[in-house]
């Protein structure tokens, strides 16, 4: 095999580990076929015949990662925030997601996702599909054109939907599988994921059916967890057997037995907590949704006490917003507010805690990313910030708490995924 080296250049910051952020001024990144090699602050004397990617006086950052969201809510932005949860699905979200029984109003909207994604650095994400199995191919394929990373899950919901929403069980386990084996390829840049929409929603046949395929095909799994107090609620009432919410989950084996995320978290007991690390099930934080549902908000520091896998979710439509900073600015400001008003114990999140779970954090459900050590895939946003911090001398660190506060999306010049550069005329 070909060795292909390649260096970039810039003032290079990203986070090891929660508690710290790494920062190189003028240092160098050197990547070896879309690996990184190294990240070092002097240039080794054995580069010095290889053309470097100059980039100096901007930032160069990992790509944001966001691990939940609903691509078909894409048109609901901002929509119906005066509901909380269950209406809110009944009124916004369900009409929404029958509209992509149409393929062609699928196209629209997915491309005009991705490309929103692509506009605001999210490198990787973890995406709910709707139950339509057509449209959800249009969206993988149309993701595999793009070049930005992701993994894909056709909804899966056979009860207490609308009629217009209601899958038949068998049908629905047999496209599933149609999807599983039509995109789980090695080396692919974005696979499947199996999505039962939440507990409510999906029957014991279906969770059953669904579990086997995780099983059989080695593939992870999405859903929600504990989100909303009717919810919970709700699901004591269709699951009576069964202690917690989170033991549902667990009782189909699919709370960790292979890869699995769980959206929001805001209501577990400690006995969930518990399980969440002993399974090693990341949850997706999703803080702007939460305050616009009037859902709750997630204890983060928590989780993390526990050593709970935690990465941010943006969760459009019940998020305002596919922006990950200004996710991470919600999620800094919920644990505020939790430390003042729920529990001073809890010291707030941090920057580079907040900065940790957008990139390393959630990126670790895709292996090595969202960071610059050695081994990781190279995924990274070049920003000029030369308007937003110039002419002062701030530290790297306090450039990206401005960028992160302040900037736009403009300011991203470059985006690379997986060591390739992502065309802007692609979108
Ligand atoms: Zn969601």
């Amino acid at each position: 095999m070909i060795k292909e080296i390649k260096i970039y250049k810039g003032d290079i910051i990203f986070c090891e580990s929660p508690d710290k952020f790494t920062t190189l001024e003028n240092g160098y990144i050197i990547t070896e076929n879309n690996k990184i090699k190294e990240t070092v602050q002097e240039l080794p004397a054995e580069y010095s015949d290889i053309e470097i990617l100059d980039f100096s006086e901007n930032l160069i950052i990992p790509g944001f990662v966001d691990i939940h969201l609903h691509a078909p809510q894409f048109e609901n932005l901002g929509l119906g925030y005066d509901n909380e949860l269950l209406p809110w699905l009944e009124n916004y979200t369900f009409p929404e997601e029958a509209k992509f029984s149409d393929t062609k109003y699928a196209e629209e909207i997915y491309k005009k996702f991705i490309k929103a994604l692509y506009m605001h650095g999210t490198a990787r994400s973890v995406v709910f599909s709707s139950l339509h199995l057509e449209s959800t191919e249009i969206l993988a394929d149309l993701f595999l054109e793009s070049g930005l990373g992701a993994y894909i899950g056709k909804v899966n919901m056979d009860r207490n939907s609308p009629s217009y929403l209601t899958e038949n069980y068998k049908k629905s386990l047999e496209e599933t599988e149609y999807f599983i084996k039509k995109y789980n390829k090695p080396d692919s840049m974005i696979k499947p994921i199996i999505t039962p929409r939440f507990i409510p929603t999906c029957t014991p046949e279906l969770m059953d059916g669904l579990s086997k395929l995780s099983e059989k095909y080695n593939v992870p799994v999405q859903s929600h967890l504990s989100e909303n107090l009717s919810e919970i609620e709700w699901v004591k009432e269709l699951h009576k057997e069964i202690e917690t919410y989170a033991g549902v989950y667990n009782h189909y084996k699919m709370f960790g037995d292979r890869p699995t995320i769980m959206a929001h978290c805001i209501h577990n007991t400690d006995d969930e907590i518990k399980l969440m690390k002993e399974k090693g099930v990341f949850v997706a934080h999703c803080p702007t949704s939460n305050f616009n549902l009037s859902s709750g908000i997630a204890p983060i520091r928590k989780f993390l006490d526990n050593n709970v896998k935690v990465g941010i979710g943006t969760d459009i439509a019940g998020g305002h917003t596919i922006s990950i900073p200004e996710t991470i600015i919600s999620a800094i400001h919920a644990s505020k507010m939790y430390s003042v008003y729920a529990d001073r114990t809890f010291h707030s999140l941090s920057i580079s805690e907040a900065f940790f779970m957008a990139t390393k954090g959630g990126g670790e459900f895709f292996g090595k990313v969202g960071s610059f050590e050695k081994d990781y895939e190279f995924d990274a946003l070049i920003i000029n910030d030369n308007e937003l911090s110039g002419g002062s001398n701030k530290t790297i660190q306090e450039r990206l708490e401005k960028y992160i506060y302040f900037g736009a999306k403009e300011d991203i010049i470059k985006m690379f995924v997986s060591g390739k550069e992502i065309n802007r005329e692609r979108f």
